[in-house]
């Protein structure tokens, strides 16, 4: 998502590693702000009224306005958005230590998998939950630091309600299938939600997995297999390892001049409200930017959806910029919102879905569990809806959103609010 487009007369320069970027397809919107989508890989040739460079961003001059290119390009600019992204932390940096980031990293990791047997996977967010789901005929071990499963986004109940679909092993016939394109293999963009197509198979009768909780890599060497220890005291013997730890921000640009930009304490760009950064005409939206400000129902967290929803309000900040216009802040960012799937499952996450930044003791969670079926979960503080998470086919997402933003204190609804032979809309009507 390194593209912007300001005004027709304006010719923007895309600083890509490759000829591929993401493009955002099939939006769905399932409130005013949640919004699932597809991220396809197509040729910058089809993005019109740009002039593209296929080069690396190696420094910036911010008071001359010149970015440096590898291949020795010197661009002048009026304003600059950064949209660098971010490379994922990798354990070791060995071939038998994979971490999924690119096309090419799932295709090298596609090309080995279908041998192995074992494959020990570290991390607990999206991508490690992902791939847990979606890889059949092969033994998992999955390392955690923390107590339940997909702590990133779900609580321990959810965790527990997806408890009984780890073994589940996907049908044999979906074929992955993927855009390729020639040249050298380079640190392109990340992937969309849609990473891997389809499920992937190893070399073993059935899927088995092993979750080792509350512990972490302790040694990782190599002979036959790799032998991974852990910090518990446990030694096991896999074909591979697959890192799935975080990113960190790739902000590491030198900046030219007498000046540095300011980078936050996770390594990212810090922008303020209206994704500046401490330098003049010097933008960054996604991954590589780290947001110096927060709202009471949104915070930053390094997503396709707000990748996606800060381009395109960053390509407004610097249209305003330009044309010094008054600007507002954009209103998706009144709600921190995710639309993904876990194990097969629909999950929308709305507001402080789990809590986030929040007193425990000053909060109230309303739950509603139908196993197999759904898990619902609200979040309320004094009275009032804070936060959602909603899985499953709830058809709660937009009475949810309506909560959290207009703030309606639900006091004397909360008996009614999950019960569902009860139309909470009729209340508000
Ligand atoms: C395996 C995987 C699965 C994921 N799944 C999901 C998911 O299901 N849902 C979700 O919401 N998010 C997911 N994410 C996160 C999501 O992909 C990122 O949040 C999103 O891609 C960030 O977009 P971006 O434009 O900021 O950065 P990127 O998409 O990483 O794009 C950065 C671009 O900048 C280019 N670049 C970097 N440095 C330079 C330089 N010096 N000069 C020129 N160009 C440069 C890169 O080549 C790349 O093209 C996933 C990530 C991974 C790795």
């Amino acid at each position: 998502m390194s593209q912007k487009q300001l005004i027709d007369s304006t010719y923007v320069v895309i600083g890509g590693e490759s000829p591929i970027v993401k493009v955002v397809t099939d939006v769905k919107f399932y409130t005013k702000i949640a919004a699932g989508f597809k991220v396809e890989d197509r040729n910058l040739q089809c993005i019109e009224n740009t002039e593209y460079i296929i080069d690396k961003i190696i420094a910036i001059n911010s008071i001359e306005h010149i970015i440096y290119t590898a291949n020795h390009r010197e661009i002048k600019y009026k304003k600059l958005c950064l949209c660098t992204g971010a490379t994922p932390k990798l354990l070791d940096d060995k071939d038998y230590v994979i971490g999924l980031r690119d096309t090419h990293s799932v295709e090298y990791f596609q090309s080995i998998v279908g041998s192995a047997k074992r494959v020990l996977i570290v991390g607990n967010g999206g991508i490690a939950t992902d791939l847990v789901y979606k890889l059949n005929a092969i033994e998992i071990i999955w390392v955690i630091r923390d107590e339940h499963i997909s702590s990133h986004f779900l609580d321990a109940g959810a965790a527990e309600f997806f408890s009984n679909y780890l073994n589940t092993q996907q049908p044999s016939d979906r074929v992955i299938k993927r855009f390729r394109y020639s040249g050298e293999p380079t640190s392109g963009a990340a992937l969309g939600p849609d990473w891997h197509c389809g499920a992937m198979f190893g070399n073993l009768d059935g899927k088995n997995v092993i979750i080792e909780y509350k512990t972490e890599i302790k040694n990782i060497s190599k002979s036959d297999l790799v032998r991974i220890e852990l910090t518990n005291g446990k030694v096991y013997e896999c074909d591979f390892v697959v890192s799935a730890t975080g990113v960190t921000p790739n902000s590491n640009l030198e900046i030219r001049g007498d000046t540095s930009i300011d980078i936050a304490s996770d390594g990212g760009i810090k922008v303020d409200w209206k994704m500046e950064t401490s330098l003049s005409d010097i933008f960054a939206a996604g991954d590589v930017c780290t947001v110096d400000w927060t709202s009471e129902h949104w915070f930053q967290m390094r997503l396709w959806t707000q990748a996606r929803q800060m381009g395109m309000y960053a390509a407004k900040c610097m249209y305003f910029k330009h044309t010094n216009e008054t600007l507002l802040q954009d209103f998706c960012f009144e709600l921190f919102t995710h639309v993904t799937s876990f194990f097969g499952f629909k999950v929308i996450l709305l507001g402080l879905y789990n809590a986030q930044g929040l007193d425990k003791k000053d909060c109230e969670l309303l739950v509603r569990v139908t196993n197999g079926q759904e898990y619902i979960k609200l979040v309320l503080k004094n009275g009032r809806v804070v936060g959602a998470m909603l899985i499953g086919d709830t058809d709660l997402e937009e009475m949810c959103e309506n909560l959290i933003l207009n703030q309606i204190d639900v006091t004397n609804l909360m008996d009614d609010l999950l019960d569902p032979n009860i139309d909470i809309e009729d209340y508000f009507d």
